[in-house]
């Protein structure tokens, strides 16, 4: 079996090359605005919808009446229409699935990054016996760094100029599933904003927040900005440094989320993880005028660390790492209350306050670390939740409460705005803190 991966590489295109590739993504901003526009005009005069094929003799009669758009590749061009597509129809599938009103896909405005990539499929692009990337309708081979090699010939490839002016090229190739084998052990996982990874075998990772590290770097880089004259050459030289530094908290994330979930997958056989509603959990507490919310200022706090985390890249790589992998990801049903609930003998608390970070059991007496609590019944409830070959939940759900929010844990009282200022010293009760970071789990499990 295959899966379908993008291997990402740092590009360097000369000036000139810049500029050709830059041409080609207003071209491709210039198509997609026009096909948006058109589709938008026949639905609102004739009620019908207008498709890809259709856009595309539209795109031909185009480019036989412009020097500009011929100037530009076809087969990008295409593509862009392709996507247009591709985002009307998934729009439709949500609306269809959420029966909520999706927005439809808007233009690609000339602000911001988001229109500043380009894709090429199996015609437009070639890789030169050299190295370099040939690219339709830019001059000469573009300098690649391959940090590592190709697992098949690739399909399709996008060039991207992120706002930290790095060029990187995205090759879409199809990796070959490779069993890893068996270690014999399962593994609960609790993600959570203080102890970022608690894991049901004592191991707890702590929250890197890497965006806190350079809160104090990001915050002089934005006033120099917000002191800059608008339209100035220092302005501009602001912005790249913000967005610097920017890139390397993302980049820095990116990493750690690679190392934990890698880890997790190689020593694990079954993995149990709690299906997290990312967005719910970072949604903003503000409310309404008539409805204004509680502890606004804390829950922002809350979510900048739930954010900073990145569950929803964790839950996805794990995803994609465990089929690569042949490993066995459970997802738990999103109500359990694996924080409350007593790992030792299912006895339930009613109330955890997120600064507990020790949990007690009044009934049989168990003193242990909060998240590895947790981590254990997310290991019993995804080892129960498959010997229930019916897929009915083994556990009972409890009913949501009307405006509960989607973070499970009761709110901590907001502390002078600064939902990470110091909190009591992290108890140590009924386990070994093996390890802080990552890199440091096999050479703990080695040890101990
Ligand atoms: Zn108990």
């Amino acid at each position: 079996m295959f899966v379908q991966a993008g291997y990402r590489y740092r590009v360097y295109p000369t000036d000139e090359q810049a500029m050709m590739l830059l041409n080609q993504m207003g071209i491709c901003r210039w198509v997609w605005n026009e096909a948006h526009a058109l589709r938008q005009r026949v639905w609102h005069t004739e009620g019908r919808s207008v498709g890809y094929a259709q856009l595309c003799r539209h795109l031909t009669v185009a480019r036989s009446e412009s020097e500009w758009l011929r100037a530009g590749s076809v087969d990008c061009q295409q593509q862009a229409i392709r996507e247009l597509c591709a985002a009307y129809g998934r729009t439709f599938t949500a609306r269809m699935t959420t029966g909520r009103k999706v927005p439809l896909p808007g233009p690609r405005r000339k602000r911001g990054s988001g229109w500043k990539t380009v894709r090429y499929t199996r015609n437009g692009y070639r890789l030169d016996p050299d190295g370099g990337l040939l690219l339709a309708g830019v001059k000469g081979g573009i300098i690649v760094r391959w940090s590592r090699g190709l697992p098949s010939h690739p399909t399709g490839v996008s060039v991207t100029l992120d706002a930290a002016g790095r060029w990187h090229a995205s090759l879409c190739v199809e990796v070959k599933e490779t069993p890893l084998s068996p270690t014999g052990r399962t593994v609960g996982v609790d993600l959570g904003v203080k102890a970022a990874l608690a894991l049901s075998d004592g191991a707890v990772i702590e929250n890197p927040r890497h965006l806190r590290r350079r809160e104090r770097a990001l915050a002089r880089s934005q006033r120099t900005l917000a002191r800059a004259c608008k339209g100035s050459k220092n302005r501009a030289k602001a912005k790249m440094k913000v967005a610097r530094c920017h890139a390397q908290v993302r980049d820095a994330r990116r990493d750690w989320q690679h190392k934990a979930t890698t880890a997790l997958v190689r020593e694990n056989d079954v993995i149990c993880v709690e299906d997290l509603n990312v967005k719910g959990m970072s949604a903003t507490a503000k409310g309404t005028i008539e409805q204004p919310g509680r502890n606004v200022a804390q829950k922002a706090g809350l979510n900048r660390a739930v954010l900073d985390v990145g569950f929803g890249t964790i839950r996805s790589q794990l995803v994609y790492k465990a089929s690569l992998y042949g490993r066995d990801l459970r997802v738990v049903d999103r109500w359990l209350p694996s924080s409350k609930t007593c790992s030792g003998c299912g006895h339930a608390r009613t109330k955890l306050a997120l600064s507990e970070r020790t949990y007690t059991c009044d009934r049989c007496g168990l003193v242990l670390h909060r998240d590895i609590n947790a981590a254990l019944n997310i290991l019993a409830a995804g080892l129960a939740e498959s010997q229930n070959a019916c897929g009915e939940h083994v556990r009972p759900r409890p009913p949501r409460r009307p405006g509960q929010r989607s973070m499970k844990q009761e709110t901590r009282r907001a502390t002078a705005g600064n939902p990470f200022s110091k909190e009591g010293e992290e108890v140590n009760s009924g386990h070994s803190k093996r390890s802080a970071s990552i890199g440091r789990i096999a050479a703990a499990r080695q040890a101990g």
